[in-house]
């Protein structure tokens, strides 16, 4: 992609409405613009990290064997009045009324909604364990939307629903979406806790939050070190075994955030040398609640002996706009966003600069090519901006790799390959730079 023809509207100036570090970072890198008041556009760079973010939540849903569907984001008030949430939910549901009259919402979530869908194709023991799960975009009216896309009042959630015949079925359910949760944001590298956690206005009886660390967080957590150093990507998951010992391992170790549990516990259950207390961003949140939406909805099935029972259900959520948000938080410095290679918009920034000179254009235009040819994402800065400008923006944006093409490399053979982590650069022969870029 050539930045002459690339819509990446940057900032130079940190905008003041901005109050932490990735909304800052996300208006000034061109990725978003505030629509109203916590709704976003989301622009090219933006909405293309997003939708790296989705994909891998996506394969990590289908491997733990979820099913991809697709619900209306505008529902009708009947169902949400039989499961009593109509009232429950309060101000922050965006309530609507269409032409005749009829009571709409723009849907916080879909408990209801998917319990109804089941309902209307399951009879019996057969039909579980389901695991359902959609990606859409959610409203709530919070009282206070702040920090850019980490609180919105609109939102995308990936959320998922698991139906089983018994508790047993639930929590093997709920295993499967424990595990998955850490192999997603393992991709992201990300760090993330699951910590015990309140079941809020989604209700139930077993809940885990997963919090990515970040030194800028909101939340504190306390944990047992272990669980910082534990690496899921090393370890083989196979999803048709029992992954309780997995679960186990996590839940044994002691995890919460300074609203569930008193320093107290956690100096009782962790020995001092052990100890780890950070800062998190909830991205994540999974429930088991039983019976609470299949019985007043009706949502029954058969046993194996023939008696008719409610379907046990969880849900499970991951904020897939708050997580471009979180990255940012966790991997940025001074000059910009660093993006880890799984996410980035673009693995490659390609600059050139002196546009003007026939030599150097000739090697970006190659380089260009060769690169788009081998798979590898590139956005190429073909535009007569100074130099300075030029490697200020390409740092701003964070894309993992730049190459960086003048007059005098050109003259010599060489191009520099900079690593945007580390800030490590290596003159290489073109040749080599992609060699490199293909390993
Ligand atoms: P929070 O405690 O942050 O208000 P929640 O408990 O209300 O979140 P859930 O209903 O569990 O959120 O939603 C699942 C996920 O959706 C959350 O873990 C979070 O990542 C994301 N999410 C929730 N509310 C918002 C929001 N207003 N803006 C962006 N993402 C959100
Ligand atoms: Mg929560």
């Amino acid at each position: 992609m050539r930045l002459s023809r690339y819509f990446l509207p940057t900032l130079k100036e940190t905008p003041h409405e901005a109050q932490i570090v990735s909304h800052q970072l996300m208006l000034r890198a061109g990725m978003i613009r505030q629509a109203s008041a916590g709704i976003y556009n989301w622009l090219p760079l933006g909405h293309a990290v997003m939708q790296n973010i989705e994909q891998i939540v996506r394969e990590e849903q289908n491997r733990a064997g979820a099913n991809e569907l697709l619900m209306p984001t505008i529902q009708s008030a009947e169902l949400w009045r039989q499961s009593g949430r109509y009232e429950d939910y309060g101000k922050e549901m965006l309530r609507v009324r269409d032409r005749h009259d009829r009571e709409m919402l723009y849907g916080p979530t879909n408990e209801e909604l998917i319990t109804d869908i089941f309902k209307s194709g399951a009879k019996s023991y057969r039909d579980v364990p389901a695991l359902l799960y959609q990606f859409q975009w959610k409203f709530r009216d919070e009282v206070r939307p702040r920090f850019g896309v980490m609180r919105g009042r609109e939102f995308l959630m990936k959320d998922c629903y698991s139906f089983d015949a018994d508790y047993e079925g639930a929590m093997a359910a709920y295993r499967k979406m424990f595990v998955a949760y850490l192999r997603t944001f393992a991709r992201m590298n990300l760090k993330a806790i699951p910590v015990e956690a309140e079941s809020g206005p989604i209700g139930g009886n077993l809940s885990h939050e997963f919090c990515v660390l970040a030194d800028t967080g909101e939340t504190e957590l306390f944990t047992h070190r272990d669980l910082i150093d534990y690496d899921i990507l090393d370890r083989p998951v196979d999803y048709d075994t029992d992954l309780r010992s997995i679960v186990d391992y996590w839940t044994s170790h002691y995890a919460r955030t300074d609203d569930t549990h008193e320093q107290a516990v956690f100096e009782e259950q962790v020995p001092a040398d052990q100890r780890v207390q950070r800062r998190g961003i909830e991205v994540g949140h999974i429930f088991y609640f039983g019976t609470k939406y299949s019985e007043p909805l009706e949502a029954y099935i058969s046993t194996r002996e023939g008696e008719s029972v409610p379907v046990h259900m969880g849900s499970y959520g991951i904020g897939v706009s708050r997580l471009v948000g979180a990255i940012i938080e966790a991997f940025h410095d001074e000059a910009g966003i660093i993006w880890p290679e799984s996410v980035a918009p673009f693995r490659v920034g390609l600059v050139n600069i002196r546009s003007t000179d026939s030599d150097c254009r000739a090697t970006c235009d190659d380089l260009h090519e060769r690169l788009q040819d081998a798979g590898i994402s590139v956005l190429y800065d073909d535009t007569d901006e100074s130099p300075g400008a030029k490697f200020a923006q390409m740092d701003l944006i964070g894309l993992p790799w730049q190459i960086v093409v003048g007059p005098r490399g050109v003259q010599a053979g060489t191009v520099e390959l900079k690593h945007r982590a580390t800030g490590e650069r290596q003159e290489l022969s073109p040749e080599s730079a992609l060699a490199k870029l293909m390993a």
